[in-house]
């Protein structure tokens, strides 16, 4: 009998690590100053993927240098509806129509969507350019009555977009005690609930599980887009705090080289909203990021990482937590998943070439590696390694 070596793979096609863009607040807005021309650097998405876009902007400044990207856009779903023009800034707005529902579909091919919010947060200014009195986030508020009507926002969006939702994040990262039953009725895979372990090795840089039953995956936001921004703006002080750092290994080089040494995931935490009507950036931000996210996309090319949506690396580190390879006697081995998916799909490590369910009759040839052989998109069954007898 062939002795087989059999073991589920960190993460898809066996690769070392995980990446994916977040982008989070892509809106039907754009946020101008008085006197200014809308464009991308005020633009949330209200112009689309138009020639003078902020999807434009990204679209040529990095994505087609790097088509490899993918990555997740948190939509919020009303939050135009909270936004007004005053003396100094123009909001425009518009409803989420035909046409932008078209615009999300475009981008598809590079993106899914995430759930993040509906109203998402409310601002209360004393004056104009001031910094908002109180700001209020809409996971900080809610109530358990509140779960119908966000899920009936949900469900419209999604019968006219054909967009649905398996995951998402609290607006701010921020909640109250009623949040987490709240998205856990909602029925969501997946959620992102905490940025505390953002540009650092923490404990909390790999996965968890939340909710009442520990069922919700949430995934870490280990990296901002601004990384390599924040070097170029630093201060005197903070240049000299950032150096001794350096000293000890905790470059935003270094930071990137241990996540992935470490087998985290590199979650790379954007926003389209960039320009508040209270004078203010937005931090991070698409638009004054672009050079770090051509720094940041550039070094990840001398690591072996998996390109995907929040959804797929959710999906695939549920199903490899929940999965079992059981060894059988007779040359075969079976995959039990036990987890929320209706079946996993997984890559597995193998010592063998070939293998062949002998239910279907279905044949698989792995890939070869250093140290075997991957097979990608395993379901639940019994496989067996003896080609000719089964
Ligand atoms: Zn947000």
């Amino acid at each position: 009998m062939i002795h087989m070596r059999a073991k589920i793979c960190p993460y898809f096609d066996n690769h070392q690590s995980a990446c994916t863009l977040m982008i989070d607040d892509l809106a039907s807005v754009a946020v101008v100053p008085a006197g200014e021309k809308i464009s991308a650097k005020y633009d949330w998405g209200y112009l689309m993927d138009g020639p003078d876009s902020l999807y434009y902007f990204l679209e040529e400044q990095l994505l087609k240098a790097h088509p490899e990207i993918r990555g997740t856009v948190f939509l919020p779903l009303s939050s135009y509806k909270q936004l007004h023009s005053n003396e100094k800034y123009r909001v425009f707005t518009r409803t989420l129509d035909v046409e932008f529902m078209a615009f999300l579909n475009r981008i598809r091919s590079r993106f899914d969507f995430a759930f993040h919010g509906t109203w998402h947060s409310k601002a209360e200014y004393n004056g104009v350019h001031s910094t908002p009195a109180n700001i209020e986030l809409e996971f900080t508020v809610v109530k358990p009555p509140d779960i119908e009507r966000i899920r009936r926002e949900i469900d419209a969006f999604s019968s006219c977009s054909g967009i649905s939702f398996s995951g998402g994040k609290y607006p701010g990262y921020k909640n109250n005690e009623f949040a987490e039953t709240l998205i856990e009725e909602l029925g969501f895979l997946w959620w992102m609930s905490d940025a505390s372990m953002i540009n650092k090795i923490s404990k909390f840089s790999r996965h968890r599980y939340i909710g009442k039953g520990n069922i919700i995956l949430d995934l870490p936001t280990t990296i901002s887009g601004s990384l390599f921004a924040i070097i170029q703006e630093r201060k005197l002080k903070q240049a000299l705090r950032y150096l001794k750092k350096a000293i000890k290994g905790t470059s935003p080089t270094s930071l990137l080289d241990e996540l992935v040494q470490k087998q985290f995931p590199i979650t790379v935490q954007e926003h389209f909203q960039n320009q508040g009507p209270s004078g203010k950036r937005q931090k991070p931000n698409v638009f004054d990021d672009i050079q770090s996210l051509k720094m940041l996309f550039d070094h990840f090319r001398k690591f072996d990482l998996w390109y995907c949506t929040c959804s797929e690396l959710a999906a695939y580190l549920e199903n490899a937590d929940h999965a079992v390879i059981h060894a059988r006697n007779d040359g075969e081995f079976e995959l039990t998943y036990t987890g929320r998916y209706s079946d996993c799909s997984l890559s597995l490590l193998l010592s063998t070439e070939k293998i062949i369910r002998p239910d279907n009759r279905k044949l698989y040839t792995g890939r070869p590696v250093h140290e075997g052989y991957v097979f990608n998109g395993l379901g639940r069954g019994i496989y067996s390694y003896n080609i000719e007898q089964s």
